[in-house]
């Protein structure tokens, strides 16, 4: 009898054997099967990513070539210092909105007290008072672009409408006293209502074009109503106190007599506690506003 014989369970042992081969055989070829498919579909999700990428990448470069405003004005470029003075124990004076009859006076004050000054002046002032312009300049005082009409609803607008008015006043500078100005002090401070919505790209496209800017950390309060020669000294004083590096915030507009009255005071007040005077270049460490509360 073949079933039960010791040939059967010879047999039934081969052809087991032979099963357990044939089966390992078939899961090992489908397994390589199986991982190769997977690599070719990781490769290609991969190529895929790396193809997304490089879309972005060339998005972006055309993007950043789409800034139309950056092609404004090739000439409007300032060489940035690379080393940044601070420097304790030292004020800059700084007077904006003129030149004025005002400028005259407080010139005058500086010379005698053989003290430089920092003029962040308004475009269409120095148009008429180019001369003050050259004499600013040629007694060693800085000059600053503050704008050119002054006029925040305006230059606050966009970026364009920014760097047009800006060229105005730098153009001025250049062609009459022939030199590049470097720094700028935006009205109202580099940030304030009427800039809330772009200042952060009129900040960068000025800083990319090598500008530097430059707030104050100190005021004399003497664009309040009703000012007086002491309120601006008392003023300069009390915003000073605290401080070993300062850069004072003054005008000189034709209204600011009071401010011209005040000024031997206040460089009085600045030599009893041991201060130097300095102009604004713009290798100096800006003082800017801090931005978190707006
Ligand atoms: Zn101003």
């Amino acid at each position: 009898m073949y079933f039960g014989s010791v040939r059967f369970f010879k047999h039934l042992i081969v052809a087991v054997i032979l099963l357990l081969i044939f089966g390992l055989t078939i899961s090992t070829i489908s397994l390589v099967v199986i991982n190769k498919n997977y690599k070719g579909q990781i490769s290609e999700m991969q190529s895929g990513t790396v193809l997304a990428q490089s879309n972005l990448v060339e998005e972006s470069s055309q993007n950043s070539l789409s800034i139309a405003y950056q092609e404004l004005y090739p000439d409007l470029h300032a060489t940035q210092a690379e080393v940044k003075r601070i420097e304790l124990k030292t004020v800059y004076l700084t007077f904006d909105d003129g030149p004025s009859a005002r400028t005259v006076e407080i010139l005058d004050i500086l010379k005698k007290e053989d003290i430089k000054a920092t003029f962040f002046i308004i475009g269409k002032e120095g148009e008429k008072n180019k001369d003050l312009l050259r004499r600013i300049s040629d007694e060693g005082h800085s000059i600053g672009i503050h704008t050119y009409s002054h006029v925040y609803n305006n230059i606050y607008a966009s970026v364009e409408n920014y760097l047009d008015d800006f060229y105005l006043t730098y153009e001025l500078i250049y062609n009459t006293t022939g030199i590049k100005p470097e720094i700028f002090r935006f009205p109202g401070g580099s940030i304030n209502k009427y800039s809330a919505q772009d200042y952060v790209e009129i900040i960068a496209e000025m800083t990319r074009r090598g500008f530097t800017y430059y707030d104050w950390n100190a005021s004399s309060g003497d664009a309040v109503a009703n000012a007086t020669a002491n309120s601006v000294y008392s003023n300069t004083v009390q915003s000073s106190e605290d401080k070993d590096r300062i850069i004072l915030l003054m005008h000189d507009s034709i209204s600011k007599s009071f401010t011209v009255s005040a000024l031997p005071g206040i460089i009085e007040y600045y030599k009893a506690r041991g201060f130097k005077f300095e102009c604004i270049t713009n290798d100096v460490s800006p003082i800017a506003f801090n931005y978190i509360n707006y």
